[in-house]
């Protein structure tokens, strides 16, 4: 495309979504700072809107054209290659390009409204005279004060810092100002999320030899990163990615490149970010961090250290796949399996396939890390478009755990009501806590009992708005719904029949918790979900004193699973495997045997040898068997027969689309007139399924319908789908979504 330095028109997004690009007029003052990428204000009907320039014009056609308003920001806030990626994704992912524009940048960063932070500091208005401090003594002895020390200062101090430390108020600092002996200047000081914290530096360990093998080929893809493939770092639990990561950072610093790391939101823990901080210190600001918990001024202020090229390393969760880095050498994503990556509103992308296109664009190493690699990735590696790479030791030759099945169908048999702990867990635990080593019991769902059943007349307490059973939590003795939040009071009688016959079935992991303090009282006892963990200092804090070994057992959901490193951890217990592998989705066995090997790997990275439990009514399901070996290429290869057979991706892409409404008449007939329509406009080398209540019929009061549909033109596909409904009106209180390669079939 043309790009004039001085161009006349530009063609632009604004952020509201309709559909289309429009065209303005640059006035002549404004021509030299416009560039691709800047953000604008632009009049649009009778208001003006916040917008994004795509194209530099010489000339437009558009008819009534007007011209821009102002500029907004002083420099491009998008590189052409982050609206080349965002060009891509529209039509992928099947939405509108505001909408992928909308997830580029930060709202902070898009609103322009929350700035640097400033603050006053304190400086001598020039020479100050010892002879004036004694006249003032007389009149103001604690202006005087005041006067003394900020003479003595060599540089300007914080005014609340200076005010703190003499114990003197504003009122005394403003009336020297007055006087015109002190000066006070507004300086941005940084929010920086980590400031606070000190971080150890660390430097390149030494690697084994597969590591070494491992590093040699990816630093060598640096010399023609437009040619490289992708490449897939396939390495066990523990087997030293993360160092592998950190010495290729540094190679592409060294190479004076930039590079960007994505973890999972969940293990983004302070022990990630530290062995990043800890490892490049070569100026402050080198490394900026963005995730979930930043605070509106945090995220403006680590965005801006990344546009401003300060930052050179960003680690981040998801949408730091979107980090403003110029100059891109690198990207990591480490467990790029995991399903987190995915978004779960519009725009639906897969961060993990979003790296690998941005890294095409911008001809640079992608990376991606796992011990348990995703179908997709592990298949593209095998077919040879990525480049497979294998770590099959734990570093120091650590032993891989110990496995052991406990068949819960014998224990049953044996103890007539359902344990939460078998015989063999609970002896393990004992023995544990004999040695002074340290537990991690592992179940993935929260609260104290899953459901609240009449035994007289058979009526569950379900939430009024899903289709789900309300969880019972016994600290705040109230019925939950996890997926709307719907909280009600705990009904002493069943609401149904009005006998006094109400019972509590299922467990979660406020239960386990209470019958493990039951059965070893004098254990030291914590818990980690997302009902103990509200505040972030609350899962630092656990994590310090379990790694301090003030924790004996930490029973947790799958927050506890991932990326944690603590060498005193001998012992897991899987409480029930099969939780995941029941769910309505074609994905469910793979995620059960990443999650096994995942959780497992949390055993046994000290010198003592590991040892895992893993209790279930299914032991012999490949995805427990397979885990159970370390046997991934085993598994691996009959999970994807099963893929093949049943024409699910890897071999096929699936689109799958959701219509919602509170009326499910309404959402009904909706789906049934979409899938018609897609009947007509879908060829046959594309799969079409019925409309059908979706698993989960029933969210947050809405009614829901899926189509799914799968085929090989995954592009071709979108557009067909995005043409239908474009033509179709759906009526107000139906809603459709559309989720391209969708993690979630619920
Ligand atoms: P992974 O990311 O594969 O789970 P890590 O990179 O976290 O593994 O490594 C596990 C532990 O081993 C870490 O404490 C790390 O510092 C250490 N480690 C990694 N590589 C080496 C090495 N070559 N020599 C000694 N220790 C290492
Ligand atoms: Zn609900």
């Amino acid at each position: 495309m043309l790009s004039p330095s001085e161009p006349r028109y530009v063609r632009v997004v604004i952020d509201r979504a309709i559909h289309r690009e429009l065209d303005y007029a640059v006035p002549e003052t404004l021509a030299e700072r416009v560039n691709i990428g800047s953000r604008l204000r632009v009049p649009f009907r009778e208001k003006s809107a916040l917008a994004t320039v795509l194209a530099l014009l010489d000339q437009s056609d558009a008819k009534g054209i007007r011209p821009i308003e102002a500029i907004v920001g002083e420099a491009p806030i998008l590189t052409e290659q982050l609206l080349e990626l965002a060009k891509w994704m529209a039509p992928y992912y099947c939405c509108p390009i505001e909408t992928v524009i909308r997830s580029l940048l930060p709202q902070v960063v898009r609103k322009a409204e929350v700035g640097w932070k400033k603050q006053l500091f304190v400086q001598p208005a020039g020479e100050i005279a010892s002879e004036e401090i004694e006249k003032l003594r007389r009149r103001a002895p604690r202006q005087a004060e005041l006067l003394e020390v900020i003479k003595r200062l060599e540089q300007p101090v914080r005014a609340t810092e200076l005010l703190r430390q003499t114990a003197l108020d504003n009122q005394t600092l403003r009336a020297l100002v007055k006087r015109g002996l002190a000066q006070l200047r507004e300086e941005a000081v940084p929010r920086d999320p980590h400031g606070d914290e000190q971080f150890v530096g660390t430097t390149s360990l030494g690697l084994n030899r597969e590591q070494e093998a491992a590093l040699r080929e990816i630093t060598s893809a640096f010399g023609s990163p437009e040619n490289a493939s992708p490449i897939l770092l396939h390495g066990v639990t523990g087997s030293g990615k993360t160092e592998i990561y950190l010495q290729a950072i540094r190679s592409a610093l060294d190479l004076g490149r930039t590079a960007i790391v994505l973890v999972p939101e969940i293990s983004l823990t302070p022990q990630t970010v530290e062995r990043f901080k800890g490892r490049f210190n070569d100026s402050p600001d080198i490394v900026a961090v963005l995730h979930s918990h930043l605070s509106e001024g945090e995220r403006h202020d680590e965005w801006h250290k990344i546009h401003s090229g300060r930052a050179r390393i960003v680690v981040g969760a998801r949408s730091a796949v979107f980090a403003p880095l110029q100059n891109l050498g690198l990207i990591v994503v480490d467990e790029e399996h995991e399903g987190t990556y995915k978004q779960e509103e519009a725009p639906r992308y897969h961060a993990r396939d979003v790296a690998v296109m941005r890294a095409k664009i911008e001809k640079c190493i992608i990376l991606l890390g796992s011990a348990t690699p995703s179908l997709e990735s592990y298949h593209n590696a095998t077919r040879g478009k990525y480049r497979l790479l294998n770590l099959t030791q734990r570093v120091d030759e650590g032993q891989m755990p110990l496995m052991r099945i406990v068949d819960l169908r014998q224990e049953r048999r044996r103890e007539k009501a359902a344990a939460i702990l078998s015989e063999k867990l609970r002896s393990a635990i004992a023995d544990r806590l004999e040695k002074r080593e340290q537990t991690i019991l592992f179940l993935n769902r929260r609260g104290f009992s899953t459901s609240l059943l009449c035994s007289n007349c058979g009526q569950a307490c379900d939430c009024p708005n899903c289709s789900v059973g309300l969880t019972f939590h016994r600290h705040v003795a109230r019925l939950n719904c996890h997926l709307c939040g719907h909280t009600a009071a705990v009904p002493k009688k069943c609401p149904s029949c009005g006998q006094d016959a109400l019972i509590y079935v299922g467990f979660g992991t406020e239960k386990v918790e209470a019958t493990v303090a039951h059965l070893f009282p004098s254990a030291a006892i914590r818990r980690m979900d997302a009902d103990s963990m509200t505040r972030k200092e609350a899962y630092r804090e656990t994590l310090r004193s379990f790694r301090a070994g003030q924790i004996d057992i930490l029973v947790g959901t799958q927050m506890i699973a991932k990326g944690l490193h603590f060498p005193n951890v001998t012992l897991v217990g899987i409480i029930n495997a099969d939780l995941a592998l029941h769910l309505p989705d074609f994905r469910a066995g793979e995620r059960t045997f990443q999650l096994l090997t995942q959780v497992a790997g949390r055993a046994g990275r000290g010198e003592t040898p590991g040892e895992v439990f893993v209790q279930t009514y299914t032991p012999f399901s490949p995805s427990i068997q397979f885990a159970r070996h370390h046997d991934f290429a085993g598994y691996f290869e009959q999970e994807l027969e099963f893929r093949e057979r049943c024409d699910f991706p890897p071999f096929k892409h699936a689109i799958l689309i959701t219509i919602r409404c509170p009326h499910e008449a309404r959402a009904k007939l909706s789906a049934e007139t979409l899938r018609r329509r897609l009947k007509e406009a879908l060829g046959p080398e594309f799969t079409l399924g019925e409309a059908t209540p979706a698993p989960l019929e029933k969210l947050q009061g809405q009614f829901r319908f899926h189509i799914l549909m799968r085929g090989q033109a995954i592009m071709r596909l979108s557009r067909l789908v995005r043409a239908t409904l474009d033509k179709l009106p759906f009526p107000e209180d139906v809603a459709v979504a559309v989720d391209v390669d969708p993690y979630q079939l619920l």
